[in-house]
């Protein structure tokens, strides 16, 4: 399997030269040059595979430069059951006869970003090892992203990790889980700014070729194909135990910020899997619900992104959209790069009345937005009627779901994080404390530590350079 651009400019690359970059270098994003398929007899051989088995028949057929027994025993690894809480994996509870819930957020930080990260924290140090390479890694985080990537990298060889975090911004539970790490190769830098000021500093040094080349820096940030790749996994998981026979078809419920895990969905729906639909949630965020509805996608200033409650989804573009509008204009690098021109010039597009709209009609994807009362609302009926109780991106991802469902087609709602890394918002909902998995009990009590920064790319690089992984 080799990547290529979507924007044309790349020469066909083997998957170990792209794992640490999702950027292609002419702007666009890298992307399989096609998609694998499985036949319904291939499915059906697939239905009583292990999670582990799943995966390596999933991922094998994207990554074919490490070595298949290699491959094997990375993925053995990253699946257990110490670290996800199951065999399983990826639980499915279901809530009533058509009614699901996937359970992705049982990995150490409590967040569907722990099954990528963790496969890719055992990627990095793989070829790491046969290059004999370092890496330092550069990332800005709101919130989860940063302890996923953390808790995936701590404590591997010839890796350094620096994540940019908006001193104060996170809830305490998000703050204590990547502050209280002690491993000495992770380097929490907290800036006295927001998550965008945090972002521009790691573009800027991003841009900076003779600072990244010098220092070997790498990113884990959700346009990095490995991710959207090791997502497929539970798609296909979720489908054969919702289901009996590869004849039927299923809905998936998405709770959508960067387009990362629905990404996934729709490759999976590409490579065979009997998806009907893939229904899109957003918050009040909702530049991708306005795209899926109108065709016109209007990408936001950072000014005009509000704060909410589901907070792992506020985001004025979708980092991984492009991909999917790539398979959306039939594959023709062109368009993409007309598009994107468009989006750099005037901020945004609208393919109404184009080829490209009657394609979106015939995608498959629905889209709808949640607010905070509906997360509320939400939350508390789930626990009602069903005596779970969901975080508020989950919440999102079942209103938005329900008011999609079909009768005698199942719905998959994804479970996205567990409450307790949102315990304000689910007391308003429900007047108690979410249950804490016993791990984490006193968790905001340990020590912490960060490094206190300017928002200034000049100093973030002044630490960087002093305590770089060389
Ligand atoms: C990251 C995140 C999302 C959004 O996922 P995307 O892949 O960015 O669409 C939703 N819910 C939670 C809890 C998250 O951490």
């Amino acid at each position: 399997m080799r990547y290529v651009s979507t924007r044309g400019g790349m020469p066909p690359q083997p998957f170990t030269s792209i794992l640490i970059e999702g950027l292609a270098p002419d702007g666009g994003l890298v992307v399989p040059e096609r998609y694998p398929k499985f036949t319904a007899e291939e499915l059906a051989r697939l239905r009583a595979s292990s999670y582990r088995e799943l995966a390596f028949a999933i991922l094998s057929r994207y990554i074919d430069d490490i070595e298949p027994a290699d491959l094997k025993a990375i993925i053995t690894r990253t699946y257990t059951a110490a670290a996800f809480g199951s065999e399983d994996i990826t639980p499915l509870k279901t809530l009533e006869p058509g009614l699901h819930l996937l359970r992705l957020a049982n990995g150490p930080t409590l967040a569907f970003k722990d099954i990528a990260l963790q496969l890719l924290g055992n990627l990095f140090e793989h070829v790491l090892a046969k290059d004999g390479a370092k890496l330092n890694i550069l990332g800005a985080t709101s919130g989860d992203t940063g302890s996923s990537a953390e808790y995936a990298l701590r404590g591997k060889r010839g890796i350094s990790v620096f994540m940019l975090s908006p001193r104060g911004r996170m809830s305490a539970f998000q703050t204590a889980q990547m502050y209280a790490l002690a491993d000495p190769n992770i380097f929490n830098l907290a800036i006295e700014g927001v998550f965008d000021d945090c972002q521009d500093i790691v573009k800027k040094i991003a841009a900076d070729a003779a600072f990244k080349r010098r220092y070997r820096l790498g990113a884990v940030n959700s346009i990095n194909w490995a991710r959207v790749a090791a997502q497929i996994v539970y798609y296909f998981k979720g489908y054969f135990a919702a289901t009996r026979s590869e004849g039927e078809e299923v809905a998936f419920a998405v709770p959508s910020g960067n387009f990362g895990n629905i990404l996934a969905g729709h490759v999976a729906r590409e490579m065979g899997l009997p998806i009907r639909r893939l229904i899109l949630a957003t918050n009040e965020n909702d530049v991708l619900d306005e795209f899926f509805r109108t065709g016109c996608y209007r990408a936001r200033g950072a000014a005009e992104v509000v704060a909410t409650s589901s907070p792992s989804m506020d985001i004025s573009r979708a980092s991984n959209f492009e991909r999917f509008v790539f398979d959306l204009a039939g594959r023709d690098p062109a368009v993409v790069r007309a598009l994107w021109q468009k989006l750099d010039r005037e901020g945004g597009f609208d393919v109404a009345g184009t080829p490209l709209a009657d394609k979106l009609r015939a995608s498959g994807f629905v889209s709808s937005r949640s607010k905070h009362a509906d997360r509320i609302a939400t939350i508390r009926s789930v626990s009602e009627k069903y005596g779970v109780i969901v975080d508020p991106h989950t919440a999102d991802g079942i209103k938005v779901g329900l008011s999609y469902r079909e009768s005698n087609l199942p719905l998959i709602c994804l479970e996205t994080a567990l409450p307790v890394k949102f315990a304000a918002t689910i007391r308003e909902a429900l007047g108690k404390e979410p249950e804490r998995p016993e791990a984490y009990r006193g968790l905001e009590a340990l020590p912490q530590r960060c490094a206190m920064l300017p928002v200034d790319a000049g100093a973030v690089e002044a630490y960087i350079a002093e305590h770089a992984c060389a």
